[in-house]
């Protein structure tokens, strides 16, 4: 099985239009999400670009606030300040990464953790981690989602995962210990991991390396979540080896095509869900 990330992406965005379009009708509101764009990377310009045109095709009220690359740390700390206070923001967004001068601790720290969409906040990943409500970091919930799709009942099964950022890795392992899996967390210090990823009935692979993961390192039947995006070429390809790998596992994710398209996704879920509970 291949799991479509793109059409479940879609699934989920039509629903979040469907309860946006309710709210509008009931209460003449809807969830408005500020992005914050430092700079001109040209990868977060396009990450920006998409985030704003998915928002606004669900009907959230999506700005985008930008600064030139030589803003002051004071001015950016301000700014968060004033949309924390903003009733009609519900989610915030600074997209990293950011210019040497600016403290990603002292940005992320700024956010209100109830309009901190991204789940970076210390309040968030501390939530998680102790197992209470959460706004969960997008592309983790979106390998959630994607899983159960597969496997509505993930409880005893075995995750391997590789990598252990804060972003992806992480937030992952605590997403699957609540889910009653036995999470092993691996790393570039992991000794035998070839060995370790074949105990896996779900591999999830959050690196950044095309083609680390082979045929001979996976198991018969297992789920494998690729989160990795690497250039090869004029190519956009996983960590995994899809084409050896896809034959031996039970479902797994294409890259493009799986994790990518649910992000945003999950994006436009955390806006909407911060909305709910601020209003
Ligand atoms: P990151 O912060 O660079 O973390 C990479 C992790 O991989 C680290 O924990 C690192 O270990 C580990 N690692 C590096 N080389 C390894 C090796 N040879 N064997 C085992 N582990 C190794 O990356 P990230 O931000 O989590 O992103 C990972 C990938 O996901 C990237 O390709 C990124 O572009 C992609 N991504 C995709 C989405 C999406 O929507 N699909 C979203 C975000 C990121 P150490 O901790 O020991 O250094």
């Amino acid at each position: 099985m291949i799991i479509d990330g793109k059409k479940e992406a879609e699934v989920l965005r039509e629903e979040i239009k469907k309860e946006i379009t309710s709210i509008k009708n009931k209460t003449n509101k809807v969830p408005g999400l500020a992005v914050i764009l430092i700079g001109d990377f040209v990868p977060s310009q396009i990450y920006v670009r998409n985030k704003e045109k998915s928002s606004k095709e669900v009907g959230i009220n999506s700005s985008v606030i930008k600064y030139s690359k030589d803003v002051s740390e004071d001015e950016i700390l301000k700014k968060i300040i004033e949309l924390n206070n903003d009733k009609n923001v519900s989610g915030i967004l600074v997209q990293l990464p950011l210019p040497d001068q600016i403290s990603k601790e002292k940005v992320i720290n700024s956010i209100d953790p109830l309009k901190d969409v991204d789940g970076f906040s210390p309040t968030n990943v501390g939530n998680l981690a102790s197992g209470y409500d959460a706004i969960v970091p997008c592309t983790p919930l979106g390998c959630l989602m994607l899983l159960k799709k597969v496997e509505k009942n993930l409880s005893g099964k075995h995750a391997v995962i590789i990598g252990r950022s804060n972003l992806n890795g992480k937030p992952i392992a605590q997403l699957l210990l609540k889910e009653n899996c036995t999470v092993t967390i691996t790393h570039s210090k992991t000794k035998n991991l070839k060995e370790k990823c074949l105990k896996a009935d779900i591999l999830i692979v959050a690196v950044g390396l095309a083609n680390l993961v082979k045929k001979d390192w996976v198991k018969d039947g297992s789920i494998i979540i690729d989160v990795g995006i690497n250039k090869q070429g004029d190519k956009i390809v996983g960590d995994v080896s899809f084409e050896e790998v896809k034959d031996k596992a039970k479902a797994i994710t294409p890259v493009p095509g799986g994790v990518g398209p649910m992000t945003i996704a999950c994006l436009l879920k955390n806006t909407l869900e911060c909305f709910k509970k601020l209003n």
